[in-house]
């Protein structure tokens, strides 16, 4: 019997083949595609290459990182879904030991994350859950292909869109977890007050402008018409409102102000179509006709950011129509640009009921595509099923390594 002592190594321990010591090689650290193996008494240490990973990337909404969360800590009240996130709890957790998927966090759930009451503890469990690993921004998603669409306008030829999903990842997808996972915890509630400022004042935008589709009796192909036909307006609309935010900045000297002004979404797409314009020989003073000219193109339709949110406000648009009198939820506009972001690049996405609606509207049933097989607590039986599917579908090689280093069965 020998007494415990502490190790840098972890089980489980072979005999070192170097020093002959019986239950001390044993596993040093894992990341990327390699095992670290050391001998705790001679210290002779070896690397191992572990199998290739090809891991599905899955979407959850910040309403199911909340579930998940109370779930781990035990503070989630019983109910009719019980069973059904304790299920999901184990499944992900299993599929993301297993090195079958990653749950990355964006900018969506930061925003979202801040204005819940247990923000740090939550955006932990999030970091846990997933695997460390992060989407690229909505917005930087959105320009990247407003980006092609410039360059295809200017140089006379077709867009070319790829939806890989490696591209919209920060961090490698495929690397093996490191088995130790330090987290430190940010106080985000210092953004408290200004995040939910931001919420609700977009909440407000979305109920006036149902308002104004119930004032002008606009259904589907009204909405989706305006939609597409706004691109240029709605330029206009952002410049003025950041010139407006710009000149009281000024006024204020409110440094973060002016910071964001050239740092905001509409001055780094003029940047971009000016530096495809120029490309293609278009002279300075030319610069800005040139710019209007390519918000006017009917070519940007087909901008798949622009396009599956158009048919989503479409698609709301036509439930109001058909007499819906309840307003949506605070998170719709964020569930809306999730999915327009995420779903052509990743496996699948977890989304509210109410977002995984619209997506049924037949129009969007039929003119949509995307990779993404989207579900919501409405499709939760297939939510399980899928999930199971992806753990077992494991690799025998993958599975039995995995096992070993983290210790599932
Ligand atoms: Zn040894």
């Amino acid at each position: 019997m020998t007494t415990k002592t502490f190790t840098w190594e972890r089980g489980p321990f072979d005999t070192c083949w170097k020093c002959g010591e019986k239950e001390a090689f044993g596993i040093l650290s894992v990341g990327g595609d390699r095992v670290v193996k050391r001998c705790t008494k001679c210290r002779h240490s070896h690397a191992e290459t572990l199998p290739d990973l090809d891991k599905k990337v899955i979407y959850l909404d910040q309403f199911a990182f909340s579930e998940l969360h109370k779930v781990r800590s035990g503070t989630r009240r019983p109910d009719k879904w019980s069973d059904f996130w304790a299920q999901v709890d184990d499944l992900l957790t299993r599929a993301v030991l297993l090195q079958q998927a990653v749950l990355p966090h964006s900018d969506i759930h930061h925003k979202e994350t801040i204005v819940s009451p247990f923000a740090g503890a939550l955006r932990d469990t999030q970091e846990a859950i997933g695997g460390d690993i992060e989407f690229v921004s909505t917005n930087d998603i959105q320009l990247s292909q407003i980006e092609e669409f410039a360059r295809a306008f200017f140089a006379g030829d077709d867009p070319r869109v790829t939806f890989d999903v490696d591209d919209v990842l920060e961090g490698d997808r495929n690397s093996w977890l490191p088995d130790m996972r330090i987290t430190v915890g940010m106080d985000w509630s210092s953004f408290v007050p200004d995040t939910r400022k931001g919420r609700d004042e977009t909440h407000a935008s979305v109920a006036s402008l149902i308002e104004g589709w119930r004032k002008a009796g606009d259904g589907f192909d009204e909405v989706l018409e305006r939609e597409f036909g706004a691109y240029l307006a709605s330029r206009q609309d952002a410049l003025r409102h950041s010139m407006k935010r710009f000149e009281q900045g000024l006024a204020e000297n409110d440094l973060f102000a002016l910071a964001e002004f050239s740092h905001g979404f509409v001055q780094r797409e003029i940047e971009l179509v000016r530096r495809h314009a120029r490309k293609a020989g278009v002279v300075e003073d030319r610069l800005t006709g040139a710019t209007t000219e390519f918000w006017n193109w009917n070519g940007n339709r087909e901008q798949p950011f622009a396009k599956i949110s158009a048919y989503l406000f479409a698609s709301l648009a036509a439930q109001f129509k058909g007499g819906r009198s309840k307003m949506p939820t605070p998170g719709l506009l964020n569930d809306i640009n999730a999915i327009s972001a995420y779903a052509p690049y990743v496996d699948a996405m977890l989304v509210d009921n109410e977002c995984a609606e619209l997506l049924r509207h037949g129009r969007c049933l039929k003119e949509l595509s995307y990779k993404a097989r989207i579900f919501s607590l409405s499709s939760a039986t297939a939510f399980i099923d899928y999930l199971r599917s992806v753990v077992d579908l494991t690799p025998v090689n993958v599975g039995r390594e995995a096992s070993q280093l983290y210790g599932i069965g």
